[in-house]
């Protein structure tokens, strides 16, 4: 008989509030064997004692088969005296030594909380909050860890007698599942209409569902956070919405029951399937179906619909469970605030700030700890090899079901915060091999999104337990976050990041990559801070974490009155054919929408400087060809222009005609002359060659000019970066990646922050300890 060997087992991660410890006591009582599991703020104990054999298999088991939603980053083994006994314990929640523990973001409702809550004969038939040790809120009701019910906006809530008992009993599936609860302990629901009357229970939901099918305009709290929801097959309800939250033409997110009905409104590939079905339910960008009933005012002229399947017990209420009358098929959800506020999350604000928005309130109260809206995630269609074509999941906001998972750094990092950059804003901390991004914060330009960033950082803080004695920031001297970071420094370093530099380091991190080798880094975004002033954007930098050499950019050309030349794409226009010497011409689409007087005072502007900034903003540049081509002239929300302009490109056939950037490299840094591409779009335009076969062009050109770049400086490094922005338009990240492959590149892109500022942080996080 072989000898017993008893087995202390650390293991480091996500293993907290996600059904961990049940997971090891079943596994261990399958196999035989005897000992004790606990929560630490570092992760989890397991003591094992038994047959070696079986304890080898047990290890085996916590490798491979862990519980879903665990993310286990290590585990520790060491031989310790046995002690006998037969017996496991699953030992209460100690709070003994360092180290740290990682809060789990908040979940979609599980297929087997789904299964209950339609069950006539289960206690929890159609109750609004059931969840269990795989599902629920996480990351937006607990306050600090160790995660315990009583640091929980649940622990007002005291247990009923079985819910007690399910919560104690190690081999249920609601073991020290915090936020537990049935109809009998649980949060109530509640309808408040536009007079203030109040309904409450099973008739809230009658009552929202019915203001839905009427064509009203919901609040429905959500998990971090109020949605604004109607029906988005009303054209009217849509257009109504659109114009009391001020939004333009920005499109808004629908939600469907399930997957069937998703792809009954969109294009979902296997893919996009996928990501829609998984525990984080992202909004996921997909090409909507003409033929579908979803009113156009849902995404005006945008090829893709944002698509998300209801996440919580409630969302299913709120469609309806078998037998229950018909509310609408899909739904316009949207974050519940006006444009370019913060959403709503506490119910006195939603009942305040939504008061002129929505015609009625479907609330609950539990509440609401911090805010975080919906991620968004896209996937692109990548060339892979001998016709096997593979996609991408490419991450556009990362906020609830993503927040606060870490990101392992390649290289170790003192204690450190990054505020990142003031559009779409996420901070991150980071110590040692850890980097924990924030929940998507918004554009730091009014003083609600300083005070939710306030909010943002204090919460991440007590969850990781990271005291930064580093602040990195954009080296933008106006940035609300880097002027944050310079207010709360109390006599920390605040070190400064050049804004493109951050974005090649960011994909740099998620690549793993420990800055020994440099990268040709293609940043390309609308705006950026540059070491000379200008605003950059179309830039090419040999970088690594330590330092960047502008190996090439785009021509400058001034950027007239700031953000003004933003909102209208057809400045932008005028502004390179001014720089290009093209006449305006009267009969050119952004020379016949900008007005006589503007045109007027634009020119001089642009002959004598005053009023502008060298911009060499690709961004921009996909602006102006937008409005050369007479796609768009003035805009609605960041990016529209060129996203309208990929619309009519994707999926269209250029031909043999190609536009070519000129590239001069006569100086330091190359500059790349779009000159060539003014006229081609022009002569094509006026030939009266289709917008869309021009849109397709111009794409394949941008993409050329980077492998052409990539080719010429080859030597420098054989690894290509792709970020700002612009990438994430599929369409010229799918051309850009087929051609650099082909030409033999290794090439690296966004997988887990995205392309846009959200994603920055990451980056600052690097280069502020590596420079
Ligand atoms: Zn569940
Ligand atoms: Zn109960
Ligand atoms: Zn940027």
């Amino acid at each position: 008989m072989t000898a017993r060997r008893r087995l202390r087992v650390r293991v480091h991660g996500v293993v907290q509030g996600v059904g961990f410890r049940p997971f090891v006591y079943t596994s261990a009582a399958a196999l035989g064997l005897s000992g004790s599991v606990r929560n630490d703020t570092s992760g989890a104990i397991v003591e094992v004692e038994g047959d070696p054999a079986e304890i080898d298999h047990f290890l085996a088991r916590l490798r491979d088969r862990p519980p879903p939603l665990a993310v286990i980053e290590s585990i520790e083994t060491h031989d310790i005296p046995t002690v006998g006994g037969t017996g496991f314990t699953i030992a209460d929640t100690s709070r003994s030594d360092g180290g740290r523990t990682l809060a789990s973001p908040d979940v979609a409702m599980c297929a087997d909380c789904a299964a209950e809550q339609r069950d006539p004969s289960n206690r929890r038939y159609r109750h609004a909050f059931v969840n269990c040790t795989n599902c629920g809120p996480r990351f937006t009701i607990i306050s600090a860890l160790p995660y315990d019910r009583a640091s929980t906006t649940m622990a007002s809530f005291a247990m009923c007698a079985e819910c007690a008992r399910e919560y104690a009993d190690p081999a249920d599936r609601r073991f020290h599942a915090q936020p537990v609860c049935c109809p009998n302990c649980g949060p109530a629901l509640r309808y408040r209409d536009g007079d203030g009357g109040i309904t409450d229970g099973e008739d809230a939901l009658l009552r929202a569902r019915r203001l839905l099918r009427d064509g009203g305009i919901l609040a429905i709290k959500g998990i971090g956070g109020y949605h604004l929801a109607c029906d988005a097959n009303d054209e009217r309800a849509v257009a109504e919405l659109r114009r009391r939250k001020r939004r333009g033409d920005k499109p808004f997110a629908v939600m469907v029951p399930d997957l069937t009905a998703a792809c009954a409104i969109a294009e979902v590939d296997d893919s996009s399937a996928r990501l829609l079905c998984s525990p984080q339910r992202p909004i996921v960008l997909v090409p909507r179906r003409r033929e579908a009933r979803t009113a156009d005012a849902v995404a005006p002229r945008n090829p893709d619909l944002g698509v998300m399947l209801a996440y919580t017990p409630l969302h299913m209420l709120l469609f309806g469970l078998p037998g229950d009358d018909a509310g609408p098929a899909v739904l316009v959800m949207t974050s519940g605030n006006l444009g370019g506020e913060p959403i709503c999350f506490t119910d006195d604000d939603a009942l305040e700030r939504l008061s002129h928005l929505a015609d009625g309130w479907l609330m609950h109260d539990r509440d609401i700890l911090v805010p975080c809206d919906d991620s968004v995630v896209r996937v692109v269609c990548v060339g892979g090899a001998d016709n096997q074509t593979e996609s991408l999941e490419l991450p556009i906001r990362r906020s609830r079901g993503y927040a606060p998972l870490p990101i392992a750094l390649p290289v170790s990092v003192p204690p450190t915060m990054a505020v990142g950059a003031d559009l779409k804003n996420t901070m991150a901390v980071a110590d040692g091999k850890y980097a924990w991004l924030s929940q998507h914060i918004g554009d730091m330009d009014d003083l609600a999104t300083v005070s939710a960033f306030d909010a943002a950082q204090r919460h991440l803080q007590q969850l990781t337990a990271v005291e930064p004695e580093v602040l990195v920031a954009d080296a933008h001297p106006l940035y609300r976050s880097t002027a944050w970071a310079h207010r709360n420094a109390a006599g920390r370093p605040v070190r400064t990041v050049q804004h493109h530099h951050a974005h090649i380091a960011a994909v740099m991190a998620e690549h793993g990559m420990d800055g020994s080798q440099q990268v040709l880094g293609f940043a390309f975004d609308g705006t950026g801070y540059g070491s000379d002033a200008a605003v950059w954007g179309g830039e090419v930098l040999l970088a690594n974490y330590k330092g960047y050499q502008r190996l090439a950019q785009l021509s400058y050309v001034p950027l007239a009155g700031g953000d003004i030349s933003v909102l209208r794409p057809y400045r932008m226009a005028l502004a390179h054919l001014w720089a290009a010497g093209i006449e305006w011409e009267a009969d050119l689409p952004p020379v016949a929408a900008c007005p006589a007087d503007e045109q007027r005072v634009l020119r001089q502007q642009l002959e004598t400087g005053l009023g502008c900034v060298p911009t060499s903003s690709m961004g921009r540049l996909f602006d102006a060809v937008s409005a050369l081509t007479g796609v768009r002239q003035v805009v609605a929300y960041e990016a529209q222009a060129a996203i309208e302009l990929e619309g009519l490109a994707r999926g269209v056939d250029g031909g043999a005609t190609t536009y070519t950037f000129d590239i001069d490299r006569s100086g330091n840094p190359a500059l790349i002359d779009p000159t060539p591409v003014i006229h081609a779009v022009l002569h094509d335009h006026r030939a009266g060659v289709p917008t869309a076969v021009i849109g397709a062009r111009f794409h394949c050109a941008v993409a050329d000019l980077v492998v052409r770049l990539a080719c010429e400086d080859r030597d420098a490094s054989q690894t290509v970066a792709l970020s700002g922005g612009v990438f994430q338009n599929a369409l010229l990240l799918h051309l850009t990646l087929k051609q650099l492959q082909t030409k033999g590149f290794h090439v690296i892109t966004h997988r887990r922050v995205p392309p846009n500022d959200g994603g920055i942080a990451l980056g600052q996080l690097l280069v502020g300890n590596c420079g």
